[in-house]
């Protein structure tokens, strides 16, 4: 049986955030059952009964906006099509204030072992003008009806470089979340994308966005006030507690190894298979992009037809560069055993004399057979990355 990462898109918002260019809205109470029946329909329409499931994710979109017992159904559903593997890991992304203890003991009870917030600010005033709908305490309230429930495993999902925000207040909300003792934190820089309220905002100059050198100095926050507190850096913008010393990392419930497992399989180019509303999958050289439209997707699967928007085969070249560039996102490069058993070549086959300026400029390290990006590198991935995967490109 091959294990691969199963993703199931949840589109349904309270309201939409100012920055958020996601697939998702607001969803009518009307929409939520003919969805998950239709997400039941594409899951036995595309599984294959050779795959087993490694990691289960729920995201969004905000799946705590359907009742608990509808994702608990559909998870129970899942199981009945797509066996899980023995302690597999099983993310459910939540917005604070959108789920009560009781529906977090329902999750918990559905199997769900790890619990990703939206908490994205230590900070109202941040949250405001992100137009989220939550406030910090909405947050706190959450993680401690969280561990109330039975969750070991908790996420919090943090944004820097946020209008107006300083060094000095990401330094805090750094503090603020170290404080709640999450299990794991992502923290990614903001993105302005056109075509959201945020981006016209910037454009009309009624918000400012803090500078470049500003937003590199909150990056290397993360990458000093974090391990400080026993969260070891595992990817750019990821970071894990540490296990206790003397446990064995294996991937495994309650073994201390927080590392989002889910992510890991995307990172280190597995196959994971997406469903849902604009969901992506990636099986060996195949990616498939789902549909975008909620009546045209409900209107495919209830047809029969697969929910299919595009369909590409990736090059050998295309595959390559991809496996690259996500394992350098990981602290420790790309796996050198992984890459030549994939294609057949070596990493220094495959990038030759590209990365040799990278690494006198110190944007790069050789370590264990690959390179890795220094923390000057992971401040400028995108160019370093282009430079040095210029070969397949
Ligand atoms: S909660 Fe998340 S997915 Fe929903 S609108 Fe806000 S940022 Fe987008």
């Amino acid at each position: 049986m091959k294990p691969i990462a199963l993703y199931l898109h949840i589109p349904f918002c309270r309201r939409k955030c100012l920055y958020c260019d996601f697939c998702s809205f607001p969803g009518r109470p009307g929409d939520f059952s003919p969805y998950l029946v239709a997400l039941q329909r594409e899951l036995a329409a595309r599984w294959n009964p050779d795959w087993t499931v490694a990691t289960l994710y729920l995201g969004g979109g905000t799946p705590t906006v359907l009742p608990p017992t509808a994702l608990a159904g559909l998870i129970r559903a899942v199981q009945a099509v797509a066996p899980l593997q023995p302690r597999a890991e099983v993310t459910v992304e939540a917005n604070p204030g959108t789920v009560n203890g009781e529906g977090l003991a329902q999750l918990r009870a559905a199997g769900v072992n790890r619990l990703s917030l939206g908490a994205q600010s230590g900070d109202n005033r941040f949250l405001k003008r992100l137009g989220r709908g939550h406030t910090t305490d909405d947050v706190e309230r959450t993680v401690a009806l969280a561990r109330q429930a039975g969750f070991t495993n908790i996420n919090l999902d943090l944004i820097f470089g946020l209008p107006g925000e300083t060094i000095d207040d990401w330094r805090r909300t750094l503090q603020w979340a170290i404080a709640l003792r999450p299990e794991h934190l992502s923290c990614y820089g903001l993105q302005l994308e056109a075509g959201t309220p945020l981006f016209r905002m910037v454009q009309a100059g009624q918000v400012r966005l803090p500078g470049e050198e500003e937003v590199s100095a909150m990056f290397l926050a993360n990458t000093q006030i974090l391990p400080a507190a026993g969260y070891e850096q595992y990817e750019i913008s990821n970071f894990s507690r540490r296990p206790p010393p003397g446990t064995a990392k294996s991937g495994t419930e309650g073994d201390g190894d927080y590392r989002c497992r889910h992510n890991l399989i995307y990172w280190q180019y597995g196959d994971y298979l997406g469903l849902g509303l604009a969901a992506v999958s990636t099986l060996a050289n195949r990616r498939i992009t789902n549909l975008d439209n909620l009546a045209e997707y409900l209107d495919a699967v209830q047809r029969g037809v697969l929910p299919t928007a595009t369909e590409e085969t990736l090059s050998r070249r295309q595959g390559m560069a991809e496996m690259l560039m996500l394992g350098f996102r990981l602290r420790t490069g790309p796996d050198p055993a992984a890459f030549y058993t994939r294609w057949g070549v070596t990493i220094d086959e495959t990038l030759g004399n590209a990365v040799q300026p990278l690494i006198d400029a110190g944007f790069l390290r050789r370590e264990a057979g690959s390179y890795r990006l220094t923390p000057r590198g992971m401040l400028l991935s995108n160019q370093v990355l282009a430079k040095a995967l210029s070969p397949l490109l």
